[in-house]
């Protein structure tokens, strides 16, 4: 499971399974090399930025299909917030590409440091503005996409 977010960490968590209040850490089971990806761009991340960026589902132990997700059952995928301009956490901190609080350039940077990684695949978040600075090969619109971006390693890393 994902280390819920000590105090020098560079990221806190959110979310929620089944909109149950409390319960974000049961959908936060991520396969150990998503966790080494997940660490490294938290550290890269403090060395440029002091905001902390919110990491939500991840995969509910077992691996199964949980809430609107169809995928999000090996533990490689992750649902994380684009960085806001303020220095906003927890639940209430979301933030869409349209919301005045939408960090921009601060967010291309965020995604820059999981395409860094070759175990990387795809990302997945509708800013047009964010696909047209690292190319639309690796980050693509999927309907849902405005208020996290998703970031998904390459299925062999699944194993
Ligand atoms: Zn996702």
């Amino acid at each position: 499971m994902l280390p819920q977010a000590p105090e020098e960490a560079g990221y806190y968590v959110y979310g929620t399974l089944h909109d149950a209040p409390g319960t974000g850490h049961l959908a936060q089971y991520a396969h150990p090399n998503l966790l080494t990806v997940i660490f490294r761009v938290e550290r890269e991340w403090q060395a440029i930025c002091d905001r902390k960026f919110g990491i939500g589902n991840i995969s509910i132990d077992g691996g199964f299909a949980y809430d609107n997700h169809k995928s999000h059952q090996l533990g490689i995928e992750v649902d994380c917030r684009p960085v806001r301009k303020d220095y906003m956490t927890g639940q209430g901190a979301r933030c869409s590409y349209r919301d005045k609080a939408y960090d921009r350039d601060a967010t291309i940077k965020l995604i820059r440091l999981f395409l860094d990684d070759p175990w990387v695949k795809i990302v997945y978040f509708n800013d047009d503005e964010v696909q047209k600075a690292l190319g639309r090969a690796r980050v693509k619109s999927l309907m849902g996409h405005n208020n996290h971006f998703h970031v998904e390693l390459w299925p062999r890393y699944a194993s």
